[in-house]
């Protein structure tokens, strides 16, 4: 992979900031945007703007073509089996929650169990808490190995044949843990349950099939794979979807209404109720073209490469700790001794180096890594070693600074 050539498609990355050239290690919390996706939003609204599945009119058969087109995108990007079982969505966190009041309301009660486990991002696990209490099922954790791993054995000893719905994150955005999915599901399935898997960090960063899988639900976000804010993707088993009830309900989704009762659309329209996020869906079709076209595997091995240096070069600093898997997704997340994350990064933004300092609403896995908060440098296809080189010296200026004051 050209990493010169991939940088220079993202015009943000070109820029001073307090005086450096900007480093950008917060990825994971959202991805720059190539000029592919900024120009296939510009397009849509420049020449295509118009409503989708209404109007018989030109502008108005180019949008639809262009958001449906999108969709097709998607399902071949996750390897789903048809366009039915993607759903445009705000973002993972709207995609779980379709699945919680949806799915969850329809089918579970009192005795019934939700599995998730104590890495997971707070979208995955407030939905599910509120599902617990609405309708008196138990919810339970898959517990956590010391170097923020899980078992498929502590796995096999949570789910029963109790348990309703199993939620896991395919990729911790704190640990960087790659979780075993496709052995998680087979083993949900065993126990009679639905799993939800929460890929909001892997679909940037890996090949994902969800045929392969055999998840029941997959849930990611636009704005973290090069694409647009405000759009994400619920995909789901066809068979599943078509027993569900929609959670939004007016405009777009409906077929016939009458006076006090209403029939819905096929899917996937069923559950895309109002105008939909046309201009997000474009630029997440764009996202998608533009990933494709470098290779998912390329991207995978670059970041794995970056992750690896960063591994050595962080080692070298006294007084850092890392927390998370020796085999880890291309993030590191990590605390120096005596200086609160939120200083670490004020010193390395003053050096033009972004990282995220905070809980990464990851409130229950701080708990148990015993920390308030840390510090995370997130890559992607476009930060390079050089990157990895300006974090290391703006974590020793850190250091130097406030060892004067502790
Ligand atoms: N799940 C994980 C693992 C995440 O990292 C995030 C975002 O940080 C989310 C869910 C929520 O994504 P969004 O805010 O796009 O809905």
């Amino acid at each position: 992979m050209d990493v010169k050539a991939v940088r220079s498609q993202f015009p943000i990355l070109d820029q001073n900031v307090n005086g450096s050239p900007l480093v950008y290690l917060d990825s994971a919390a959202t991805s720059q945007k190539p000029l592919q996706v900024i120009e296939a939003i510009n397009a849509y609204y420049r020449l295509d703007n118009s409503n989708v599945h209404r109007g018989v009119h030109t502008l108005g058969t180019r949008a639809t073509d262009k958001y449906e087109g999108a969709r097709e995108k998607v399902r071949g990007f996750i390897d789903a089996k048809t366009t039915e079982e993607i759903i445009f969505t705000r973002g993972t966190t709207t995609a779980i929650n379709t699945v919680a009041n949806s799915y969850g309301r329809a089918n579970l009660s009192e005795g019934d169990e939700i599995v998730i486990t104590y890495m997971e991002h707070h979208s995955n696990i407030i939905p599910w808490q509120q599902l617990a209490k609405s309708t008196g099922a138990t919810l339970k954790y898959i517990p956590l190995q010391s170097d923020g791993t899980i078992t498929l054995d502590d796995v096999r000893e949570t789910v029963t044949s109790h348990t309703k719905i199993v939620a896991v994150m395919h990729v911790s955005n704190v640990l960087g843990t790659v979780n075993p999915v496709k052995e998680i599901a087979a083993i949900a399935h065993e126990n009679g349950a639905v799993i939800l898997v929460d890929g909001a960090q892997a679909v940037p960063h890996m090949k994902v099939s969800v045929t392969d899988i055999n998840c029941d639900f997959y849930a990611f976000s636009g704005h973290k794979m090069c694409g647009p804010t405000g759009i994400g993707v619920l995909y789901g088993k066809k068979a599943l979807l078509e027993k569900m009830e929609p959670v939004e309900f007016g405009g777009e989704m409906i077929d016939f209404v009458n006076l006090y009762d209403s029939t819905w659309k096929d899917l996937p329209w069923k559950f895309e109720g109002g105008t939909p996020i046309i201009a997000g869906a474009i630029g997440l079709g764009a996202a998608i073209d533009f990933l494709e076209d470098i290779g998912l595997d390329e991207i995978t091995a670059h970041e794995n490469k970056i992750v690896t240096y960063a591994m050595a070069q962080l080692r070298t600093i006294d007084g850092l700790t890392t927390y998370g898997p020796k085999d880890r997704a291309g993030l590191i997340t990590f605390n120096l001794d005596d200086v609160h994350p939120h200083d670490t990064s004020t010193v390395l933004d003053a050096e033009g180096i972004a990282v995220r300092a905070g809980h990464h609403c990851a409130q229950p896995l701080m708990k148990w890594l015993e920390v308030t908060a840390t510090a995370r440098a997130s890559f992607y296809l476009y930060n390079t070693t050089d990157d990895v080189d300006r974090l290391v010296t703006g974590l020793n200026k850190a250091k130097e600074f406030f060892g004067d004051v502790f």
